[in-house]
């Protein structure tokens, strides 16, 4: 028997990461949210050639490699700056591959044997695991993702600007969409949930009477 599945794939702030754990918590199942592979890479690039922004594909696999269980905890890996390059290392094609194998194994094998895995990302449904059990790709307006982002900054002690984070958060949406590899897009058979008007509970109770409904109906 093969482990269970769920992809959860979004745009940034949407609540999928949120969800993703509730839903992994609830059902018992390991978590691995994907994005903190690129942030990692992002990162470690940042480390590795402090003094320009050209990063070849070259520099950013030798980042790749050069990632350690403690760049996984760093902090900094939430930083603005990461995040924008994390999304700009994301789009090269040999850094994607490179991530691959990580991804895949954590769903067939999840550690400690969980009893399945929930995975959250941009390419999940459609490129990591495309046979996952369940697919729901998360969205909201990007007003109100940048609303929440703020907050989620000014929490962290953080300084924002909602202008500048509505701004920022349009331009990665832009290149993780527009990229010629593993762009984000839903999967063709993924549920669909909008949170512009959800809280978390909301939309953990969504997702979660959906997942129980396709369980029964497969039963
Ligand atoms: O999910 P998170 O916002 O932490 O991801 C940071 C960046 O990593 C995204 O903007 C995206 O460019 C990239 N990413 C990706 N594929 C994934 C997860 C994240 O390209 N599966």
């Amino acid at each position: 028997m093969t482990t269970p599945v769920i992809a959860i794939d979004g745009t940034a702030a949407s609540g999928k990461g949120t969800l993703a754990r509730r839903l992994a918590r609830q059902l018992g199942y390991a978590y691995l949210d994907t994005g903190l592979l690129y942030r990692a890479t992002g990162f470690m690039t940042l480390s590795l050639y402090p003094d320009t922004d050209e990063i070849t594909e070259e520099m950013a696999i030798t980042a790749v490699n050069a990632i350690t269980a403690a760049t996984m905890e760093n902090s900094a890996l939430r930083d603005e700056e990461v995040t924008q390059r994390a999304s700009k290392v994301a789009a090269m094609p040999a850094v994607r591959t490179a991530l691959i194998e990580q991804q895949r194994n954590f769903a067939k094998n999840p550690p400690e044997s969980a009893a399945g895995a929930v995975l959250d990302g941009r390419d999940i449904g459609t490129v990591i695991c495309p046979d996952a059990d369940h697919k729901i790709y998360v969205d909201a307006d990007v007003e109100v993702r940048a609303t929440r982002r703020v907050k989620e900054l000014l929490e962290r002690g953080d300084e924002a600007i909602h202008a500048r984070v509505l701004q920022d958060m349009r331009e990665r949406d832009a290149r993780d969409s527009s990229r010629s590899v593993a762009p984000l897009v839903a999967a063709d058979d993924a549920f669909i949930m909008d949170t512009t008007k959800m809280d978390a509970d909301a939309a953990f109770t969504t997702a979660l009477e959906f997942i129980s409904k396709r369980n029964q109906s497969k039963a």
